[in-house]
């Protein structure tokens, strides 16, 4: 027990920057994003939504960072606040070391050009009464001097790269399929040479044949651009496939944070195992068993105290109800939220689906 806590180490980026030598490019620190109750003849503020709550991770210059959870679990609340789309409640996120909360009206039009966003729906994402190709250069003609035609060209080589034609420039959005919206979302995001995009649930409004397109896409762009992503969704095979890294939030909070390798072979915070067991094998012949959790997430406006998870965890304990488990790295940038892999010995976090109630562990 004391030997575990001896190993575990404070969650610093100063540490990682240390260890690994790569670059930071994005740094959240302690966000808080509570969205407001109003009731009442007077409309005043009866309670809040924590759907984000002291949440922080950092993102590597380069890489592809997947942030999953079951809905409603803050991940995008954490996206749309990175880019300032909503304002923050505490905490700081620090771009290319500079924090984007501290910056005036100026500084972060700059900024902007530099992170960008790929909405999940690509249907209601695009103007539906402005030429595609206009929605494209919206963003060049704001943050840029460049004239029509200089616009025009960028609009173009834009749609090359994600696929399609100079000429759907001049169409409208209902024109075309869901795929090829979404690749216009891809091309408006790309227009500016953002460093930084928020792919927000990129794929999950497509078909399975086009998903792969789409993603194929972006992670040709990445290569071609040197882009870096925070790549939110909830499905987990996307993010297996698409990730360099990974961050799991459950109920506001992020519980687990590690290489995608690592995670996917290794979870150690109960939530994350029970994810994972939830993921399809393609080999019939395999007998996975998966973990149910009991019970349905708490209300985001009334989190459980102590360890959020500790209502739906089957390994919870008494501490877990009293005291909030901290982020910390335990092995090689494994970071994870969990008593059990604070206080006991290696394994004990493990959930043994042979222990469980047959309720929560069905054969399939
Ligand atoms: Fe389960 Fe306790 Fe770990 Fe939370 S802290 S995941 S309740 S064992």
């Amino acid at each position: 027990m004391a030997r575990r806590k001896q190993e575990s180490e404070v969650a610093t980026p100063e540490r990682v920057v240390h260890k690994t030598e790569k670059k930071i490019l994005l740094d959240v620190q302690n966000l808080v994003k509570y969205f407001p109750v109003r009731s009442g003849l007077l409309q005043r503020v009866s309670a809040w939504v924590k759907a984000v709550d002291d949440v922080s991770f950092h993102i590597y210059s380069g890489e592809t960072f997947g942030l999953v959870g079951e809905s409603g679990c803050g991940k995008t609340t954490v996206g749309r606040t990175i880019l300032r789309l909503l304002p923050s409640t505490s905490g700081d996120v620090v771009f290319n070391d500079k924090n984007i909360f501290d910056l005036n009206s100026q500084d972060l039009k700059r900024m902007r050009r530099e992170m960008q966003i790929i909405f999940q729906d690509p249907f209601s994402s695009l103007d539906p009464r402005m030429p595609v190709g206009e929605s494209i250069s919206e963003g060049l003609r704001v943050h840029t001097d460049k004239n029509s035609q200089e616009r025009y060209d960028v609009v173009v080589e834009m749609l090359t790269r994600v696929g399609m034609r100079a000429d759907h420039a001049r169409r409208y959005p209902h024109e075309f399929s869901g795929g090829q919206r979404q690749r216009i979302g891809i091309a408006r995001a790309l227009a500016l040479r953002p460093k930084f995009i928020v792919c927000d649930e990129p794929v999950s409004a497509l078909d399975v044949s086009i998903q792969a397109q789409v993603l194929n896409i972006l992670r040709d762009l990445q290569q071609e651009f040197g882009l870096t992503y925070l790549f939110i969704a909830h499905n987990l095979s996307v993010v297996e496939h698409f990730s360099d890294r990974v961050g799991v939030m459950y109920l506001g909070k992020m519980v687990e944070v590690a290489d995608r390798d690592e995670l996917y072979a290794n979870p150690l915070h109960p939530y994350t195992q029970a994810l994972m067991s939830a993921i399809p094998v393609p080999d019939p012949t395999l007998n996975r068993q998966r973990i149910l959790l009991e019970g349905d997430v708490p209300s985001p406006l009334r989190p459980p105290s102590g360890c959020r998870f500790h209502t739906r965890c089957p390994l919870a304990y008494e501490k877990c109800t009293l005291e909030e488990p901290p982020l910390k790295d335990y092995n090689e940038e494994h970071y994870v939220a969990c008593w059990l892999v604070e206080d006991g010995e290696p394994g004990d976090s493990k959930i043994d689906p042979a222990a469980l109630p047959a309720t929560t562990v069905p054969d399939f």
